[in-house]
C-alpha cells in the first residue's frame, strides 16, 4: 500500500546549483527533494536518505554521473533506485551508455517541465508497483511474516557470512501440537487466526534485527539465529515455548494441555566452506521430531 503520509524522496545531481535550482521548482510541491553538487555526496545521501529516484547530471567534476551510477549500483541499498540521467548532451552514444549502466531514463537540458513532472512520476509509480511485488513475493500471505522463499535465500546469505566470519549460527524449527485435532474442534477459520496470532507473538520473540521468523508450512515455523550459537538458540526456544503456553489458547482436544502449545528442535554450528546448511536444518528438524515423540510442549536441541 502506498503509504499516503510521506512525500516521496528526489535527489537531484548537478555541480551547477543553477541546475539543481531549476529542477526544485518543477518538482518541489510534489516531491521531498535532496540535493548534492558533488558525486561523492550524492552516492552518501542515496546511502543514507533511501531516494525514490535520482535526477543525475553526467557531466561534473571528480566523479562524474556515470560513476556515482555505477556506484549506486554495486550497492544493494542503493541498487533499485531509478536513475535518470538529465544531461546537456545530445548524443546517442552517451544516452546508450547511461542506459546499459543501469538508469531508466535519459531527459536533455533544459527540461521541459511537463515533460520532467510525467516522466519522474512514471518512473517512481513503476518503483513502487515493483517494491510491492517483491514485499508480498517474500511474505507470507495469511501471518505477513517471511515465507519459505525468503527463508532460503536468507540462510543462503547467512550461511556465507558466517563461513566468512567465523560465526555461529542456530536455526529452530517449531511446530504446533495437535494443530489438525484444533482444526477439527472450532474450523479452519479459527485456525487460521490462531496460526497468525501465533507468528505475531513468535516474532516478537526473535527481537534482534538479524534474526529471522518465517513459516515454513502449514503449521510449521523456524527460526534463523545469525552468530547464535546452542546455549543462545535454546534460551529463545524456552521463551517461545512459554510465551505461546502463556496465551492459553484453549485446545480442548489436546492430548498435551488444554491449551495451545508448540514443539521446538535447536541444531547449532560454525559454517565451514564447502558445506551446506542442510545438515543443520535436517538435524533441527529430527529434534523438533524428538521433542514430539518425547511428549511435545518442549524442545530438544543438538550441536553440530
Ligand atoms: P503434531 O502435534 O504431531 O504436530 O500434530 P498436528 O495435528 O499438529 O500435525 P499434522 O501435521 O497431523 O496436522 C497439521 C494440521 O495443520 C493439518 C492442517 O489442517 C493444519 N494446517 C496447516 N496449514 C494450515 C492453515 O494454513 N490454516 C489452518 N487453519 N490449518 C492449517
Ligand atoms: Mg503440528
Ligand atoms: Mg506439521
Amino acid at each position: 500500500m502506498k503509504d499516503l503520509s510521506r512525500k516521496e524522496k528526489v535527489l537531484i545531481v548537478d555541480d551547477v546549483p543553477g541546475n539543481i535550482k531549476f529542477l526544485v521548482e518543477i518538482l518541489k510541491d510534489e516531491y521531498d527533494i535532496f540535493m548534492a553538487t558533488k558525486g561523492q555526496d550524492a552516492v552518501d545521501i542515496a546511502l543514507s536518505n533511501k531516494p525514490d529516484l535520482v535526477l543525475l547530471d553526467v557531466i561534473m567534476p571528480e566523479m562524474d554521473g556515470y560513476e556515482v551510477c555505477k556506484k549506486l549500483k554495486e550497492n544493494s541499498t542503493t541498487r533499485d533506485i531509478p536513475i535518470i540521467f538529465v544531461t546537456a548532451q545530445d548524443d546517442d552514444t552517451q544516452e546508450a551508455h547511461g542506459l546499459q549502466l543501469g538508469a531508466v531514463d535519459y531527459i536533455n537540458k533544459p527540461a521541459k517541465p511537463a515533460i520532467l513532472k510525467a516522466r519522474v512520476k512514471n518512473h517512481i509509480e513503476t518503483k513502487r508497483q515493483r517494491d510491492s511485488l517483491e514485499k508480498l513475493s517474500i511474505h507470507d500471505s495469511l501471518t505477513g511474516i517471511a515465507n519459505r522463499r525468503h527463508f532460503d535465500s536468507f540462510l543462503d546469505q547467512e550461511w556465507r557470512r558466517g563461513i566468512r566470519g567465523s560465526l555461529g549460527l542456530a536455526i529452530i524449527m517449531l511446530d504446533i501440537d495437535h494443530f489438525k485435532k484444533y482444526n477439527d474442534y472450532f474450523g479452519h477459520g479459527a485456525g487460521d487466526e490462531c496460526l497468525k496470532k501465533v507468528a505475531s507473538v513468535l516474532e516478537n520473540s526473535v527481537k534482534r534485527s538479524t534474526d529471522l521468523l518465517a513459516r515454513y508450512g502449514g503449521e510449521e515455523f523456524v527460526a534463523v539465529l545469525p552468530q547464535v550459537q546452542l546455549h543462545g538458540a535454546e534460551a529463545i526456544a524456552k521463551k517461545m515455548r512459554r510465551v505461546i503456553a502463556d496465551l492459553k489458547i484453549d485446545h480442548p482436544t489436546s492430548e498435551t494441555a488444554d491449551y495451545l502449545t508448540i514443539s521446538l528442535g535447536c541444531a547449532s554450528i560454525f559454517p565451514t566452506r564447502g558445506s551446506s546448511w542442510k545438515p543443520l536444518l535436517k538435524a533441527a528438524d529430527e529434534m523438533l521430531y524428538s521433542a514430539k515423540n518425547n511428549g511435545r510442549n518442549q524442545y530438544k536441541s543438538i550441536v553440530l
